[in-house]
């Protein structure tokens, strides 16, 4: 951040009285401007044992496979959000069922929320972001082509819980990814 948001002077980086943390100072106005993580809140959209996976139209890993989420707008709640992007990735109205898994990315300040949710009358189609979608069975699942992590680690879990039928929330902290020599 270079500029004030409120009255567009040049800030500064420093520790405001009381505070522990250097941040955004105006040196104008003196407005502190705090920036927090985001949250990116999805689905796991299931219709007839399959899952509702979307192809990434936009980077970053464009052309990778992902479950419907984006970042939470103002004035919205997480499952609103999770539906919201639902519709605008997969074209797809879902019943939520309930928070399924919650990741931590502290090196890169989000969290992830995904809820499970039923695709209704299993009508879907591709949204802007999306370059294709599909329900895929447990075994045709792309793997080697998951966008995230997020994504991994929650198919994985989905498809180790349903043998149970048991969904508890999950959550879990996800640490850089470590580049292989
Ligand atoms: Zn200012």
């Amino acid at each position: 951040m270079k500029y004030c948001s409120e009255c567009g002077s040049e800030v500064s980086l420093k520790i405001p009285a009381g505070d522990s943390r250097e941040r955004h100072v105006c040196d104008s106005c003196g407005l502190i401007h705090y920036l927090n993580p985001r949250i990116i809140a999805g689905t796991l959209p299931v219709y007839e044992d399959k899952i509702l996976l979307c192809k990434r139209a936009i980077e970053p890993r464009r052309g990778y496979w992902t479950l419907p989420a984006g970042f939470m707008e103002n004035g919205e709640t997480t499952a609103q959000a999770a539906a919201r992007e639902t519709i605008e990735e997969a074209e797809a109205n879902v019943n939520i069922h309930g928070l399924y898994t919650v990741f931590n990315l502290p090196h890169i300040s989000q969290v992830y929320m995904f809820f499970r949710s039923d695709v209704i009358d299993g009508h879907f189609g591709v949204g802007e972001e999306s370059l294709e979608t599909q329900l895929f069975d447990e075994a045709d699942i792309p793997w080697d082509e998951l966008a995230f992590p997020t994504i991994h680690r929650t198919l994985k879990l989905y498809f180790e819980d349903r043998k149970t039928g048991h969904y508890p929330v999950r959550l879990e902290d996800i640490q850089p990814r470590v580049k292989k020599s």
